[in-house]
């Protein structure tokens, strides 16, 4: 007879199979679920059952006509059955998000802050205000949150939630994470901001149901993520991908990093600024006031035919695609969703983007990868982070199993 750890084990894992099953159809019948997970349909009543009880899933006529018989019951996942929030850092904001359990944003918040220039525990104090600000908003208690995710670029080690080095500061271990649980009282979770944003459209976005695909971020920095036989790839270390500090420019120009000639010396919003700043402080007779200068701004000179500030948009958009370019020679992704803040640039930096990846491929493996622009919203940092942590209570059964076994 089997033993009752191995039968609670084996039930998690087909729990967690069959909500896997649900949050990928967005509305799946009972028999499916039993077909496509090859779980007997006695099993899949069995646990669809528990899950109802404790308010995971729901239940829901079908829309369509049925052609005989009754109409079929279709189960979904219930947006509220958890609340978490998302915390993203960037150098100068701040953004929350709350988010329900299927992804939805219920509320948001932006709050402006020069993360380098102020002391940890103050950037903690700012993110309780934050977090709680914005689950009131949402109409909801502290205590209705299951956990609270927060994303900072960098190298994180996501497994102990520490942060071994960040371009916020510049310099190595964080204890933000330690600081802000402290303060929430809750379960945190610290990840990098690239696989926060990567996990969330694993789960609820363009990467939903492939199984190998890659996440490039373009914001102040270049961030990655990737989705490796349905799985977020960390390499050994667990501190996830640093494609913008690949060296393509050996002697380049310089990187926050402290190289020379990265990725994301080019191709990112605060590499595209800097450089542009220093284009317009030797032009005669500019008014342009340096200090205020946005890359907005600078988006739009370009895009006006500001000729040598489009240059620059082209090259980051030409070293952006030879690095993608490589990236698909690795990985031949199914998918690339090139995301971030930097995607309002637009044509001036992705034709030379797409040109580049398909100078640098031929023609078989140009074809095998699909590249796709997603929109950004501003408050999708922040979701991201939240994506995160549901990724987690989703998986939550199976670990609760693992600890007590
Ligand atoms: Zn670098």
């Amino acid at each position: 007879m089997m033993k009752a750890a191995n039968r609670d084990f084996t039930r998690a894992v087909n729990q967690f199979n069959i909500l896997n099953r649900i949050r990928e159809a967005g509305r799946i019948s009972r028999v499916e679920i039993a077909d496509q997970t090859g779980q007997s349909r006695a099993s899949v009543t069995n646990i669809t059952a528990i899950m109802i009880k404790q308010g995971l899933i729901r239940e829901s006529k079908c829309g369509c006509k049925p052609s005989r018989g009754r109409r079929r019951i279709m189960l979904s996942l219930n947006p509220d059955a958890a609340y978490v929030v998302g915390v993203k850092i960037s150098a100068f904001q701040i953004s929350f998000a709350v988010v329900d359990f299927v992804g939805e944003v219920k509320s948001s918040l932006i709050v402006p802050l020069r993360v380098s220039e102020r002391a940890e525990a103050i950037v903690a104090d700012v993110i309780e205000d934050g977090v709680r600000h914005c689950v009131e908003d949402a109409r909801l208690r502290m205590t209705d949150i299951s956990g609270c995710g927060v994303a900072v670029s960098g190298f994180v080690d996501s497994a102990t939630g520490t942060c071994l080095w960040t371009p916020l500061y510049n310099r190595g271990k964080s204890r933000i994470r330690y600081l802000v649980a402290e303060r929430l009282e809750m379960d945190v979770y610290l990840e990098n901001d690239a696989n926060s944003v990567t996990v969330a459209s694993q789960w609820f976005g363009l990467g939903k149901g492939i199984d190998n695909f890659l996440v490039v971020t373009i914001e102040h920095g270049v961030g990655m993520g990737i989705v490796v036989d349905g799985k977020l790839y960390r390499g050994s270390s667990g501190i996830g991908a640093e494609f913008g500090h690949v060296v393509l420019v050996p002697g380049g120009e310089p990187c926050r990093c402290g190289k020379l000639g990265c990725i994301e010396a080019y191709g990112c919003d605060g590499s595209i600024l800097r450089r542009a700043k220093e284009i317009l402080s030797r032009r005669r007779g500019s008014e342009i006031d340096l200090d205020t200068l946005t890359i907005e701004d600078v988006t739009q000179m370009a895009i006006k035919g500001d000729a040598a500030l489009k240059k620059l948009f082209r090259e980051g958009g030409e070293i952006l695609g030879q690095g993608i370019s490589g990236l698909i020679q690795i990985f031949n992704p199914e998918r690339i969703i090139v995301t971030g803040e930097g995607v309002r640039a637009g044509d001036i930096l992705f034709k030379p983007m797409n040109r580049a990846i398909r100078k640098f491929l031929n023609k078989e493996q140009a074809e095998a990868t699909e590249i796709v622009i997603q929109e950004w919203n501003d408050n999708d940092w922040a979701r991201g982070a939240a994506g995160f942590v549901l990724s987690e209570l989703y998986k939550s059964p199976l670990d609760k199993i693992h600890r007590a076994g």
